[in-house]
């Protein structure tokens, strides 16, 4: 059996117990696993005081797969994300998380089946920002009123959003290539470009030029409020839905919400090397250490991790315990029942998936 190499990067808050958790349900499968465990965010911090250390990134380099856990960022102040370092440094340009309702699960929605393939690297999340008050800012704001005439207050902030042709012929293409490869039936590519004509009036013009190439897919365009909406009230329309960054984290939210939760949303970010599997949620910082969350999402993503390294049977048998142990209803997390009664642990979620695949 062949017995494959992979980074293990547990994260913090709630991360060490989902991941932990997670480890135990892929050994079930029968899945050989040799885990490099790396550390990132808050223990790297305190062991080796660099939330990103450069062993973590050298074995992502030599694995080219990883398993992550949540990862804290600070708001406003201190080191900036380390998920958006992480896509960053091994251009893992493609987000693809996909959103499915489970029977059992707590939602008014049923029959939803639709993937969000967010584009990781450009836009608002480029990390491209100048401090309000500081002279590089002030000197940008005097630079755009030569430029364009427009007058930016000099107390401003500024984010830079740039978004390119290739950076979008590249995700667009990724979306069409995986709906494809999935036997989905259409992309839909989301903007507001009737307002930033230059940054998502481009993405869209490219989305359009791309979607010429793949006749046996249909196409079409929202503008992201539009579709905001649209998900709302109807989202079994959806197939692939394809975005530039800001509008897919958000949407990935909103679509979360729809399945009953981001503790049943993973993500997968892919590069043309290396692809990292992690949770759509955070660490969720007040339920760390509790043993209380719903492992799903962190468990399905170990699922896309399965199909990635081409263990498909171990995939399926894995997805398909954890769907009947949300069907049973009797092991599942708090996230599952009304408001405000307890569910299982974290970990007797993850036994009675174990159970699920030896029974
Ligand atoms: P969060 O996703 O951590 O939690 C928001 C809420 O969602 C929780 O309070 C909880 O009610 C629910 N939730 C999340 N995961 C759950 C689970 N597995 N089971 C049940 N309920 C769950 O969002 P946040 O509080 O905005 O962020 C906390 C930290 O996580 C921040 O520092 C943020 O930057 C970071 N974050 C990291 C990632 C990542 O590692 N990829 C993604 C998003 C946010």
């Amino acid at each position: 059996m062949k017995k494959h190499k992979i980074t293990l990067i547990p994260g913090d808050g709630i991360g060490p117990e989902l991941t932990e958790v997670t480890k135990r349900c892929i050994e079930a499968t029968g899945v050989s696993i040799d885990w490099e465990v790396c550390e990132a965010g808050i223990p790297a911090i305190e062991k080796f005081g660099d939330p990103l250390p450069e062993n973590t990134i050298q074995s992502i380099k030599k694995n080219k797969v990883c398993l992550k856990g949540p990862i804290t960022t600070p708001v406003g102040t201190g080191y900036r994300s380390i998920n958006v370092a992480l896509r960053q440094v091994f251009n893992l340009y493609a987000c693809v998380r996909p959103f499915k309702v489970y029977k059992g699960a707590r939602t008014f929605y049923q029959n939803i089946d639709l993937v969000v393939v967010r584009e990781n690297m450009e836009d608002l999340y480029a990390g491209i920002e100048f401090e309000m008050g500081k002279p590089e800012t002030l000197s940008i704001i005097q630079e755009i009123d030569n430029l364009s005439g427009k007058k930016i207050s000099a107390d401003s902030g500024i984010s830079i959003k740039p978004i390119s042709i290739s950076g979008t012929t590249r995700i667009v293409k990724f979306a069409f290539d995986y709906a494809r490869k999935n036997r989905r039936k259409k992309v839909t590519a989301v903007h507001k470009a009737n307002i930033m004509k230059f940054t998502d009036g481009l993405f869209l013009d490219v989305a359009r030029k791309v979607a010429l190439e793949y006749p046996d897919i249909e196409f079409e365009d929202r503008i992201v409020d539009n579709m905001a909406m649209q998900l709302v009230q109807k989202p079994q329309k959806y197939d692939v839905l394809v975005c530039p960054n800001l509008y897919g984290d958000i949407l990935s939210d909103l679509c979360a919400g729809l399945v009953g939760g981001l503790g049943l949303s993973p993500g997968a970010n892919y590069g043309d090397h290396v692809a990292i599997f992690e949770p759509t949620h955070g660490s969720a910082p007040k339920y760390a250490g509790k043993n209380v969350v719903n492992p799903s999402a962190q468990i399905l993503a170990a699922v896309l991790m399965l199909y990635y390294i081409d263990e498909k049977a171990a995939a399926k048998k894995l997805e398909d315990a954890l769907s009947r142990v949300i069907e049973k209803g009797e092991y599942t997390t708090y996230d599952f029942r009304p408001e405000g009664t307890a569910g299982a642990s974290t970990t007797e979620m993850g036994q009675a998936i174990i159970k699920e695949m030896e029974d």
